[in-house]
């Protein structure tokens, strides 16, 4: 497996144990704004998998590396305990959800602790206790005072496998199946507790333009789950066609319609009403009252409706009605459809059909071979006539000038919109959304009961504040709601009128649980209040918070919401929850995303116990940026592991004097200063940006530096010593117990977890340039001696640029001359290299998009004189660095800014 391994397991609960003994990740009270930093709190499912430790060490590592910063941290962590997994698993194994959900908390909390993960457990917060979910029933209350929540009948989603209601976010898009077992979602009828999101709509979609530590993507999810539009209404009177009053001619079935065919005004809704010069049909949705109505007489909508409609298929279909609708501008009757892409969730359920001017609209006219007008025309060039679009193959969706529409010609559309809302009688401005109010009630058992009696003569009251927590009864194993069969606990009496009354035996989404735990970390012990106000103002928002994207929309949603009825309501200052998010990706392996179903699962468990926490940690955040998705690898983890072992043995090797030292601080001790300075400003600016593979990059490079520099020759024990501790204290947000341990080994004081993180000055282009130049010289002496077949170069040369080509490189770059070279032979200093000068002209002339500023010819040569004995050692050859002055002119003639001519000795 490995040879040169260390006790990860001893130095792992050694510092678990001493930051545990010291309290190092508790957060007092009285602490005054900290950062806030927050992975979204695990469902207690059982064992700790790989996202949980990925989520995980991201805070984490970034807690650390704040607190090392001077910030007081607060990086809490609690368990998101309510669900309906845990009270399947309870009846599977014929235990109860308490008890299955407690001995989960108590594995995964072990493997946290064994991951090395600085939570302050004294605000440990479990959403299953009745002194937590007290407060989801008190909020409960509060939305119901402030007419936020009410009960309403309502077609719900059921799946009938989990025998539950499904919020419109659990019954996933696609196939419309259960989030959780992925049966088909059936709709009932049933009384349910709604939320109102909706009225919070503009609010919620308005404030994510100012969310800008958030990633576009959840940004973008949460607008579209909003989905705002702003459109007209307007009304089509509908009814039988005139023209076809004896019959459907087409299909030549008789007509079976009483005098009821007349449907009067039916309401559409349009963004687009500029368009409706162009409409040429009229679509229903097959839930829409008339559309209902027709499945009735008509076999055809039946046909359609029950056995072709098809919501998320790709393309839209319909069947044609014998009604048509009347356009209320032109007079005209237009063809009216049942047609499946016409949702009546969204609007109004009818639309009108244009053709020209809308994609799926032209896909369906082309099907079901309805006329396609164009009525806008794209906006014309100066003084031309606006043209009218060829839409026969594609619809143009733009904006642009009315054409084919009366009086209306020539208008531009957003004016068009203005004026038509204005003149169509009926039509009005709205603004439609997506959005749906939230329903919250649950006919299960694990979860927070709602508080509220149903009384015969009073009706729904609810339970009062001074009777909260209405507690759970004890768990019973019924295929139905164990709530409904606790015949004890549902009896009760009103708290109105004190008759006999009963409980509701729904309980909450869990997603009321999520909605505000953030803010009983501040105060988690509170028994008055769900959180300390002064406190959550002072504490509040989250700075940094970590989690799934698959949480875009509804617990970033719900959150946002519930934090501003919080403000509107509770007085708390603050109206978004997070500053900043980050969506972390996917471990994966081979490609695929790891699943117990799969049976591709590593444990992170088996990784630790192998190598240890933190080469699962080191491996985790240097495989990737936080945001993409990686793959597992036991090799990435096994060179995690020789890395640590290795970092290990020279920190430990030095601090016992078996390294070779020297007083004199030689040009290689420059060298190693360059490169804690480039590892310090790396290291920090990616840190800041949760950026931890390149941040992590620095700090193993330099190293790998040490370890070179030791073999090489004896080092400049200072300059070593504070390389060391920079690397240790660079390194110890993601790697905390061996970074504690050489910390120690190394003699410094105190825990690294406190120790001050490394400053420095330099800046970083600076440095990467440096770099860039040391290695790509490198790089060139490695091909020169190949493409020659050098055995045993002797003696390496490298030649710094001219001062005159540095020069003319900066006036190529500064020059809006269309040819450089005049502009070059202006300055004496070049124009006197006669030929040189103008054949170097012309390189700079022929790559001029591609110039880059260089570094100064003396700090090249300061930066390859350090880097030297890099080379030396590489090559096992003298190299001598010298400045285009000092060198034989032929050689020195090649040199070029950022490219050092090399000459090779055998
Ligand atoms: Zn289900
Ligand atoms: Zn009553």
């Amino acid at each position: 497996m490995y040879d040169d391994g260390y006790d990860h397991a001893a130095v792992e609960r050694r510092w678990q144990d001493a930051w545990d003994d010291a309290s190092a990740y508790r957060i007092p009270d009285d602490a005054e704004d900290p950062t806030y930093v927050l992975g979204m709190y695990p469902y207690p499912s059982g064992q700790l998998h790989m996202g949980h430790v990925r989520n995980y060490t991201i805070t984490d590592a970034y807690a650390r590396y704040r607190r090392m910063c001077g910030d007081e941290v607060l990086h809490p962590m609690g368990w998101d305990a309510f669900g309906l997994p845990a009270e399947n698993a309870a009846k599977e194994r014929d235990t109860n959800p308490r008890d299955w959900t407690f001995d989960c908390i108590d594995t995964m909390k072990g493997q946290m602790e064994s991951m090395g993960f600085g939570y302050d457990w004294e605000r440990e917060i479990t959403t299953c206790t009745p002194e937590y979910y007290k407060w989801n029933q008190w909020l409960f209350t509060r939305f119901l005072e402030e007419g936020l929540a009410e009960q309403r009948d309502a077609e719900v989603n059921w799946c009938p496998t989990c025998e539950t209601v499904l919020a419109d976010e659990q019954v996933e898009t696609e196939a419309e199946l259960c989030w959780r077992c992925d049966t088909p979602v059936e709709t009932r009828e049933l009384e349910q507790w709604f939320l109102s999101i909706t009225e919070y709509a503009d609010e919620l979609i308005d404030y994510i333009d100012e969310l800008e530590g958030w990633p576009d993507s959840v940004r973008q999810m949460q607008r579209n789950w909003i989905g705002r539009q702003h459109g007209t209404t307007l009304q089509f009177e509908v009814g039988e066609a005139r023209s076809a009053s004896d019959g459907r001619g087409e299909r030549g079935e008789p007509r079976e319609h009483g005098d009821d065919a007349e449907y009067g005004a039916v309401e559409a809704f349009t963004t687009r009403v500029d368009t409706i010069f162009g409409a040429t049909f009229f679509a229903l949705a097959p839930d829409h009252p008339i559309s209902e109505e027709l499945v009735e007489s008509d076999e055809a909508v039946h046909e359609f409706v029950h056995h072709e409609a098809d919501p998320e298929g790709d393309e839209p279909n319909g069947v044609e009605t014998d009604l048509t609708a009347t356009n209320p501008i032109t007079g005209e009757e237009l063809p009216v459809f049942v047609a499946d892409f016409v949702l009546s969730d969204v609007g109004t359920g009818a639309l009108m059909g244009v053709p020209g001017h809308d994609h799926r609209d032209h896909a369906f006219a082309e099907k079901m071979g309805v006329d396609i007008v164009p009525v806008i025309a794209p906006e014309p060039g100066g003084g031309d006539d606006p043209e009218a679009p060829d839409v026969s193959e594609e619809a143009f969706t733009e904006d642009g000038v009315l054409v084919n529409s009366g009086e209306y010609d020539g208008l531009g559309s957003a004016e068009a919109r203005e004026r038509l809302t204005a003149d169509l009688e009926g039509a009005s401005h709205h603004t439609q959304y997506r959005l749906r109010d939230w329903g919250i009630s649950r006919q299960r058992y694990w979860g927070t009961p709602i508080p509220i009696v149903h009384c015969p003569d009073c009706g729904a009251v609810p339970v009062p504040e001074e009777e909260l927590p209405v507690e759970l009864p004890e768990f019973i194993n019924t295929t139905g709601n164990p709530l409904d069969a606790a015949e004890e606990w549902k009896h009760t009496s009103c708290p109105e009128c004190g008759g006999d009354a009963v409980r509701e035996t729904d309980t909450m989404d869990t997603f009321v649980d999520s909605s505000w735990y953030f803010l009983r970390y501040v105060s988690p012990d509170l028994d008055d209040a769900p959180f300390d106000l002064d406190r959550a103002n002072d504490w509040m928002p989250v700075d940094q918070y970590v989690g799934g994207i698959e949480h875009a929309v509804m617990h970033l949603l719900y959150s946002r919401f519930v934090t501003k009825t919080l403000a509107d309501h509770e007085g708390l200052e603050h109206r978004e929850p997070f500053t900043n998010l980050l969506a972390q990706g996917m471990v994966q392996l081979e490609g695929e995303k790891m699943s117990k179903s799969k049976g591709n699962v590593v444990s992170p468990q088996a990784i630790v116990s192998e190598y240890g926490a933190d080469t699962a940690r080191l491996f985790m955040m240097q495989a990737a940026q936080p945001e993409r998705d990686f793959d597992w690898s036991e090799q990435g983890v096994q060179s995690a592991y020789r890395f640590l072992s290795r970092f290990k043995e020279l920190v430990e090797a030095y601090a016992a004097d078996e390294i070779e030292t020297t007083d004199e601080a030689g040009p290689i001790a420059g060298y190693v200063d360059g490169e804690i300075e480039a590892a310090v400003v790396v290291a920090t600016e990616e840190y800041d940006e949760l950026v931890f593979n390149t941040a992590v990059r620095g700090a193993q490079s330099l190293v790998g530096t040490l370890r070179q520099y030791r073999d090489y020759t004896a080092v400049h024990a200072e300059t070593v010593e504070r390389a060391l501790s920079v690397a240790i204290r660079l390194l110890a947000p993601v790697a905390p117990h061996l970074c504690e341990e050489l910390w120690e080994t190394l003699g410094e004081d105190g825990f690294v977890v406190d120790a001050t993180w490394p400053t420095a000055a330099a800046d970083r282009e600076t440095i990467e340039k440096r770099q860039r130049l040391v290695e790509n010289t490198r790089e060139d002496v490695r091909q020169i001696v190949d493409v020659a077949g050098i055995d045993d170069p002797e003696r390496i040369d490298i030649v710094v640029t001219p001062a005159w080509k540095h020069k003319a490189l900066n006036v190529a770059i500064d020059s809006d001359a269309p040819n450089v070279i005049g502009e070059l032979m202006q300055h004496d200093g070049i124009k006197r290299h006669g030929q040189d000068a103008a054949s170097y002209g012309q390189d700079l002339q022929e790559t001029r998009e591609a110039l880059q500023r260089t570094l100064d010819p003396d700090t090249e040569l300061a930066a390859l004189e350090s880097a030297a004995w890099l080379i030396e050692r590489e090559f096992d050859a003298e190299v001598r660095v010298l400045a285009a002055d000092d060198a034989p002119g032929a050689t020195a003639a090649k040199a070029e800014p950022s490219r050092p001519a090399i000459d090779i000795e055998e």
